[in-house]
């Protein structure tokens, strides 16, 4: 039977349709200074669905500009925060309004399913987006100091304008969690998307004219990495830099931005860990982990890619998990249905079935054959079936990054062992502990290098809780906790002798 394709929305029809998309900075529509474009390609049909304008070096500079403007008019910076706070929700209402249109936009252009679009992505921008407004409101600007023969106090200040660079794997939800902070603190934003995927965060810049936005608060310049993301780190004109993709090219703006003194967060790649023993839930645990692998087809940093199982489990814990990635339906993320889309790029399809390759010629024992497949009327997609391999822990494919649907399985005797497994890795962003023994679970958790634990789960990410790398997958603060609303504020001194 021909599966049923969502049906396209008129004004998504509309938005693809114009020659290309501009740019967004200084609250106007422009074409970069080059007149180039760059193609967006449905990975789903392996075919371009939309132009948009190429920024460079000249346009990240007219967008910092633009900011700095903004910030120095004051009409945002020294807003009263709740004043401030009703237009970050106006906006988050307006993304809710259009969250079919973000959804359908966003699967295309990433190839993820409709349903992980419209249920996890875009429903997360809107509610990072309410929740540092809110927590802008209650968090206190001004804090005095006890000090002896002084009347002294702390106040928060914003930076102004802050520099953001995004992957593709979460477009828009990256760009929500990512700025709603640094708005709500008043500062004023760049950013940079990924270039295979730049459409919903231009589509934001609509929401943000039509939210009352001040012109220049909020500029959106798609590029390439080498030029207008390299723009944007050695910017003199930015005061904090926010970097989310790979560590080689996070190494790179961080030292941009260490030339210039430019504090910089860095959200980095990570290679997630699954413990897993033997007293627990099999079928769940199973299930639980062959969706987090396969959830927007493997491209998440922080899932679970090395699956470490308790010896006595481990045949059965590999048969169920095995039959459960056999029966993930792999089609267009517009198809209803799927539950995996293809990956975003040739390259990337490349890079998946090259590590395939070289994991199994350094002697990994393949559990699941992995590869390219090709889906009916979809012959021209960059597709993939999950793959699952075996052997030893100092094989390429249990160190590095795949980045796709490739799981590696170790087998652990005991506790210590499999900290001491996991812990080989220099990665440091997310690991899970699967166990019915609470107590065990927090302790092994606690024993592990990274800054993100899941207990019997994998891949959450609740508004509130810090989403922080250690190691090789970042550094700086994080995202998604309240702190992180600190981090786009500076510390200022005001003291006088006390009369
Ligand atoms: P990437 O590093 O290749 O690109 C990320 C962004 O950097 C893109 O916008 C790109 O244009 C830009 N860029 C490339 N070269 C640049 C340069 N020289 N100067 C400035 N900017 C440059 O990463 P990717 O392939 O887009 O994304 C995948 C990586 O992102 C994986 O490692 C993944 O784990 C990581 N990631 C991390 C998180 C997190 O929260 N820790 C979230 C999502 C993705």
């Amino acid at each position: 039977m021909q599966a049923q394709t969502t049906s396209v929305e008129p004004e998504v029809t509309s938005y693809l349709s114009s020659d290309h998309i501009q740019m967004f900075v200084g609250g106007k529509w422009t074409d970069s200074d080059s007149g180039e474009m760059l193609d967006v390609i449905d990975p789903g049909f392996g075919r371009r669905i939309a132009r948009v304008s190429a920024g460079g070096a000249s346009d990240i500079g007219r967008a910092v500009d633009a900011a700095q403007d903004a910030f120095r008019r004051g009409s945002w910076a020294k807003m009263p925060a709740n004043d401030r706070a009703v237009i970050i929700h106006r906006l988050a209402d307006l993304v809710d309004k259009h969250r079919r249109v973000l959804a359908q936009i966003e699967s295309m252009d990433v190839g993820k399913p409709i349903s992980q679009s419209y249920n996890y992505d875009i429903p997360k921008v809107s509610e990072s987006l309410r929740f540092y407004a809110d927590l802008s409101v209650h968090t206190r600007r001004r804090e005095p100091i006890a000090v002896s023969g002084y009347e002294s106090y702390t106040n928060k200040q914003p930076y102004g304008v802050c520099g953001f660079i995004f992957p593709w794997n979460f477009p828009l939800q990256l760009l929500g969690i990512g700025i709603a902070p640094a708005l709500a603190a008043g500062n004023t934003v760049v950013v940079k998307p990924a270039e295979d995927t730049p459409l919903t965060s231009l589509y934001f810049g609509k929401l943000v004219q039509q939210a009352g936005v001040p012109d220049g608060v909020i500029n959106v310049v798609p590029g390439l990495g080498r030029t207008a993301g390299a723009a944007l780190a050695s910017s003199k004109g930015i005061r904090r830099m926010s970097f989310t993709g790979s560590p080689e090219t996070g190494r790179s703006v961080a030292e941009a931005c260490g030339r210039n003194l430019v504090p910089v967060k860095l959200e980095l790649g990570g290679k997630g860990a699954a413990v897993v023993f033997d007293d627990v839930d099999l079928a769940s645990a199973a299930k639980g982990l062959s969706n987090a692998l396969t959830l927007n087809a493997g491209q998440v940093c922080c899932t679970a890619t090395r699956w470490l199982i308790q010896e006595d489990i481990l045949d059965k814990f590999v048969d169920q998990a095995v039959s459960d990635l056999q029966a993930v339906k792999i089609g267009h993320g517009l198809e209803s249905g799927t539950e995996m889309g293809p990956l975003v790029s040739q390259k990337q399809k490349d890079r998946v079935l090259g590590y395939l390759k070289k994991g199994e010629d350094e002697g990994a024992k393949t559990l699941l054959s992995g590869g390219a497949v090709s889906i009916k009327g979809h012959e021209s997609g960059f597709y993939v079936t999950p793959a699952v391999l075996a052997g030893s822990p100092d094989n390429i494919c249990a160190k590095e990054e795949i980045f796709g649907p490739v799981a590696y399985v170790m087998p652990f005797r005991n506790e210590d062992d499999a900290i001491e497994l996991v812990n080989r890795s220099d990665y440091g962003l997310a690991n899970s502990v699967w166990t019915k023994d609470i107590d065990k679970a927090n302790r092994v958790a606690e024993s592990l290098v990274v800054g993100i634990n899941y207990v019997n789960t994998h891949n959450d990410i609740p508004m509130g809780v810090p989403f922080n790398g250690w190691n090789r997958s970042g550094f700086g603060g994080g995202v998604l906790g309240a702190d992180t609303l600190l981090d786009y504020f500076r510390n200022q001194s005001v003291t006088r002798p006390r009369t």
